[in-house]
């Protein structure tokens, strides 16, 4: 199998060192990159500064065969990627006959004739460099041979990035692209020692991703190959077990709509200490209202009382955050939404309201269905918003595994 080729990012642009805007396209690009077979070491932000990024390409350029940079290529005087380039490489800057007609008619447009010249700016190609032609936006991307490898310009505008970095991919790569098993409930430590069970001696790296209550698994193509890579994937599904809930990049709000989706079973949540967030989850999802029917938020006791049904007296003898609570919250809404399967959540979210019998961290969960009622106590950790984060992640991976079971 083919090495996987070292390359490194470089974004340009002070808005993003000075924190005005946020660098997303290093993300995407390192993603398309890792699918497309490279490795990416090194990924740098520089501020538009010409003696600066003439020095960070210089060295990132005699040190990877694979140099990757945006922002910088407009038409602004801060835009001084292409001259840093040029002094990088010492390389002249040439103007490309057909980009500069496609300026002039855009140019033409703009009242003041400096504006004019400065778009005319942006048809300077490096000497020998390929052109990546905009589909939308005025600025080219270029592709430069350097004594290593290649260096790849690309605009700083995400929309104007994304197709140019596709069609320089798509014009001949040869990697496997990465395989990510995402997790539920599973601390990060777990979730990587199943996962080098699984990969045993394979040319395969791994990383591991956690967020609040998820990991994601990521499998990485080190030389193994497609075959390999599938064989260890599916080994590494096997040792997360039931834990695992999707290896397609699918959320856990996606998975559980799409598990009563298939099944035909219709979903409402009722909701204290969440307060929505696992309603909003759902909903964040396109065509959710064919299976989530709705929600309720009920934060003070009158109104699990009064929409919900719970009875008062269980409130008085258990307290609103108990099991008996939990239970009557999601066959409540089930009741009131006329929905298959009700999920509820209740607990103490802190920082304030902990006692030594109901700490903070303390949630209660509840899903009925036709079968019957379940509740479950968990013991979260976090502040304020990891604990709601957590309770909302865990009452989605119990309607996860109640519909699993259907
Ligand atoms: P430029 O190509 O340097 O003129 O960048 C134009 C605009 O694109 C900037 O003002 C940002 O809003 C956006 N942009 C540039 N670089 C990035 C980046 N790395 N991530 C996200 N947006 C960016
Ligand atoms: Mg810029």
């Amino acid at each position: 199998m083919p090495e996987r080729k070292p390359a490194a990012i470089v974004t340009v642009g002070s808005e993003l060192v000075e924190g005005l805007r946020l660098d997303t396209n290093t993300r995407e690009i390192a993603l398309a990159l890792s699918s497309a077979g490279f490795w990416v070491k090194e990924a740098v932000s520089v501020g538009d500064d010409i003696e600066l990024l003439a020095g960070t390409l210089s060295r990132l350029i005699g040190r990877y065969e694979l140099v990757v940079g945006t922002g910088g290529l407009g038409p602004t005087h801060d835009d001084i990627t292409r001259e840093a380039a040029a002094m990088a490489l010492d390389l002249e800057l040439l103007p490309d006959e057909a980009i500069a007609e496609r300026l002039a008619t855009i140019a033409s447009r703009h009242v003041r004739t400096r504006a004019a010249d400065q778009i005319g700016l942006q048809a300077l190609i490096l000497a020998g460099a390929t052109v990546l032609h905009p589909d939308s936006g005025t600025a080219p991307g270029q592709i430069v041979q350097t004594p290593r490898g290649r260096l790849v310009l690309l605009p700083g505008p995400p929309h104007e990035m994304r197709p140019m970095l596709e069609e320089f991919l798509d014009s001949g790569s040869d990697g496997v692209a990465p395989r990510i098993l995402s997790c539920v409930g599973m601390s990060e430590s777990d979730a990587q020692l199943a996962a080098q069970e699984g990969i045993g001696d394979a040319a395969v790296s791994l990383t591991v991703l956690a967020t609040p209550a998820l990991v994601d698994v990521v499998l990485i193509d080190d030389g193994a190959g497609e075959r390999i890579l599938a064989e260890v994937a599916s080994r590494v599904r096997a040792a997360l077990g039931d834990r695992c809930f999707a290896e397609d990049g699918r959320s856990l709000p996606q998975v559980v709509l799409s598990l009563a989706r298939d099944r035909g079973i219709t979903l409402a949540t009722a909701e204290s200490c969440t307060g929505g967030l696992v309603a909003a989850a759902l909903t964040d999802i396109s065509g959710a209202s064919d299976t989530f029917l709705g929600g309720v938020v009920a934060y003070a006791n009158t109104i699990k009382t009064s929409l919900l049904a719970v009875p008062d007296a269980l409130l008085r003898e258990y307290g609103a955050v108990s099991e008996p609570i939990a239970a009557a919250m999601a066959t409540g809404v089930r009741d009131v939404t006329g929905a298959e399967l009700g999920v509820s959540v209740t607990g103490v979210a802190g920082p304030a309201g902990g006692t030594a019998d109901r700490p903070v961290g303390m949630v209660y969960f509840g899903v009925a269905d036709s079968r019957g009622v379940l509740s479950e106590r968990r013991d979260l950790f976090g502040d304020r918003p990891g604990i709601r984060t957590r309770a909302c992640v865990t009452a989605l991976d119990m309607a996860r595994r109640r519909l699993l079971e259907r």
